[in-house]
Order: C-alpha cells, then structure tokens, then sequence
C-alpha cells in the first residue's frame, strides 16, 4: 500500500500507530462521559472558510457526531448542554514541529549534558497543561526522548496533555546538524550510547537504514532527520546539503515499510529537492527553497512547516538568554529570507503548517505557540483563516492525521477549543491567557473556564 502511495498527503499513521497514540482507542481505560451538546456558538469551519452562527456541535464518545445551525442537531438521549453564546469554536491546534526538552534555562547544551533526563522528564510533564490552556490539543516532537515517554504517559490517561507525535531521535550524518555535541570524541555523541542528547548519527545505506529502524525500535511514531545543515549547528551552515541521496531514500523506505513517514529537518534548496525526490512527508523550517523545489513539493503534497517563531526569539532574546553568539548571528542573517520564502511557499498553494521549534525553555516556553500564527499573518501575508488552517487541518497532515484531526466535521475525533473571542478578527487573541474557555480532546472535558455544563 505505502509503494503506491504516490502524493505525500496520502500518508497517513497506520491505524495500530494511531492507537497507540489514543486515537480510537478502545482500549483505554476511561470514565465515559456523557454526550456533550455545545451550543450557540459561532462555529468556524477551517476547510472552507465558512462561519456557522449561533450553531451547535454534538459530542459522542471521542468523535463529533452532528454540527449546524442553530438547534439543527441530533442530541442523544442525556447529553448535557454548554450554552456558548458569543463565543466561537475552533478546531484543536497543532505545533507541528516542537520539542518537549524540560529546559530550566537557555544554556541548552548544558542543559541537556548535566541536567538527568529524568529530571528533565518530570519537568516537562508538570508544563503540559499550559499547552492545553492555550488550545494545543496535538504537538509533533521533532527529536528528544521525552517525547517517547510523554507520549505514551499522555495516551493512556497516566497524566493530562496534548497528544504527542514523537520522533525521539534525530537522524544526522557525523558532522551533521543533529551532532550538537560534536565537542566531545565521536563514540560518546550517538544517543545509542549517550545520556542527554536524541541524536543518532549514522552514515552510508546500512547504518541509516539501522538507525531508523532503532528509532522505531524506541517507540518513534515517524523518522526525523536532517538534510541540511542549522542555525544551532555551529560549524555548517544551512545551505549545506546533508545526507545523500541513497540514504535519505533509504530511511523513508525503512519508515514506510512501518507505515509511518519522514520528517526533513530542511533549509538549502539542493537538500530539498533531494528529500522531496526521496519521498520524504514533510520539510521543516524551508529557509531557501527555489520556485522549482516549491512547485516540486506541491504537486506530491509534502507539507513545508514554518518554524519563524524560535528565530523571533532568538532574534529578540536569543543572547540576553544565553544562546550561543553563533546561532543568534544565523539566525538574524536569515530572517529576512526566511518570511520571504514562506510567503512564497503559502503564495504558491503548497501546503503549509505552522511549526514554532520551541524548546519548552524559559526564552520558548509552551503555551505562547500562537505566536507562530501571528508571525504568519504579519509576515507573510497569511488571512487569519488560512493562519489557523496551518495550525490545525495542515498540521494534522504534517503528524500523518490527516483524516482524524485538524477540522470541525462530522466524524472527526472531537479534539476541540471555545475562544472567547473570534480568533479570525485578530488572530493574537489566540495568545491571551484567558482566551482559551474550553478545551476538549477526543470528546473529553479537558479545561472548562467556561459555563457550567446543564441536561438537555
Ligand atoms: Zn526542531
């Protein structure tokens, strides 16, 4: 099935892989909520733009089973009733590209090498909930261990949070963007056989064959690797091509044959159009595509994720911080090109999902990801509808969901947010504080700020 996958799009998690991840999940044992009728409330419907007045949404088990206009539902026998008057649903948001790394400070590669994991794990489970008050109710973890462990923790109910796509490790070649502690002698680097770090380096068909299929091995839910060089590499650059060619294809052969995909860390056009050529699923960050690589990538359907928001950070706060002088030089060097060729990349029709690259850190903490959305209107011309597309149906294409998440539609898991005021009249609400009213994820009550739930 996966050899004929032929658009990029197609590529969806395997059913047993969405299992695991809580989605549709008979599995897993919860309390069974009542049927939910959420009412009265202005209803946006991402995928065509459309708003429904004063609509109704009805709630069963983990999926939306009915949802129009005013009382034009079905409501089963005792639901209970949310009266949403002049507030407006949206769809759950998706961070299509972060990492749950459990950072106290800004020093991250000290971070990472003297703070336990363990300690690093428990911290990061104890900030999960700002994610959900700021309506995220799926992130896709693109390298860091935790993830493996959250994810799992999160899916079977042990503790309260977004639900996670993990990657847990990170693909690179020796001298590659993933070998962030390329300091220290080469056989201590590889997490195979190190603590603090994702990375698994790997070079030549055989061992990067090994290492994806080590990656899954741990629990990867998709393959992330990296084709070209970064900001937080310190002695490549990004135009830097990384990987070849039989290598890259050879990772997203191991990922398919699994039924999952390839996640490409991305900035040089060359490394593009090598990962698209390979079938990769998505290209991350996209600092210097050209048009060819662009128009390329549209017509299989891989989805382009932004990542503008940690260079806003960096940019701004990057050195006060304590990131290295190095990345914050890259950074600010690219940012100019970086929003022009996302504008180019949405102006094309490519597909585009809104990534932030926070490193749960105090410069990048969770819970302010909208900042991406914002970036995308500001920036790079993006409508707040087509911003919001980004962070939810987009998104859940870049995680592989495609067809289970990211919509108000009939069928659809129910992972749904109440905003107190339309998003789609400044899309900055999105990061107020007290914005987000509710939050329910595959049907369940997972915040409620707003009224009180009464019987039909
Ligand atoms: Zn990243």
């Amino acid at each position: 099935m996966w050899a004929q996958a032929e658009r990029s799009s197609d590529i969806l998690l395997s059913k047993h892989k969405a299992k695991s991840l809580g989605l549709d999940a008979d599995m897993m044992v919860r309390t069974k909520a009542n049927p939910t009728l959420l009412r009265n409330a202005r209803v946006i419907d991402v995928l065509d733009g459309e708003h429904l007045a004063r609509a109704s949404v009805v709630i069963e088990g983990d999926r939306i089973t009915s949802l129009g206009r005013g009382n034009d539902v079905s409501v089963p026998e005792g639901a209970v009733s949310v009266d949403l008057e002049g507030m407006t649903i949206i769809p759950g948001l998706i961070d299509s590209h972060l990492h749950l790394w459990g950072l106290n400070s800004d020093r991250v590669i000290d971070e990472l090498l003297m703070v336990p994991d363990g300690v690093r794990l428990i911290r990061t489970t104890q900030r999960l909930h700002r994610l959900l008050e700021a309506g995220y109710t799926t992130v896709k973890d693109c390298g860091g261990i935790n993830a493996l462990q959250i994810k799992r923790a999160i899916a079977e109910g042990t503790i309260e949070g977004p639900r996670v796509i993990a990657a847990g490790y990170f693909l690179s070649q020796t001298f590659g963007h993933g070998d962030f502690f390329h300091f220290l002698p080469m056989e201590m680097v590889d997490a195979r056989r190190t603590r603090g770090g994702s990375n698994l380096t790997c070079d030549g068909v055989a061992e990067c064959s090994k290492a994806a299929r080590y990656a899954l091995r741990e629990g990867a839910d998709f393959i992330k690797i990296s084709t070209s060089g970064g900001v937080m590499s310190e002695r490549d650059r990004s135009e830097h091509v990384q990987f070849t060619s039989e290598e890259v294809r050879a990772m997203v052969r191991v990922a398919q044959n699994a039924g999952t995909f390839v996640t490409a860390h991305c900035h040089s056009a060359e490394g593009m159009h090598m990962s698209v050529d390979a079938g990769v699923h998505t290209i991350d960050h996209a600092l210097y595509p050209d048009p060819e690589v662009i128009e390329k990538a549209k017509k299989k359907e891989v989805v382009f994720v932004s990542t503008l928001s940690i260079m806003k950070r960096y940019n701004e706060g990057g050195v006060a911080a304590g990131y290295p002088e190095w990345a914050v030089r890259k950074s600010r060097m690219a940012w100019e090109k970086a929003i022009a060729n996302i504008r180019a990349i949405y102006n094309s029709g490519a597909l585009l999902a809104a990534g932030t690259d926070f490193l749960d850190s105090p410069l990048m903490q969770m819970g302010t990801n909208a900042l991406e959305l914002e970036l995308l209107v500001e920036f790079c011309g993006l409508s707040p509808l087509d911003a919001l597309r980004a962070g939810t149906f987009n998104g859940a294409k870049a995680c592989g969901l495609g067809e289970r998440i990211g919509a108000l539609r009939t069928g659809m898991t129910a992972d749904i947010v109440v905003c107190k005021k339309d998003p789609l009249k400044d899309i900055r609400y999105l990061q107020k504080p007290d914005m987000v009213r509710m939050v329910l994820k595959e049907g369940r009550t997972v915040l409620n700020r707003g009224p009180a739930p009464k019987p039909v």
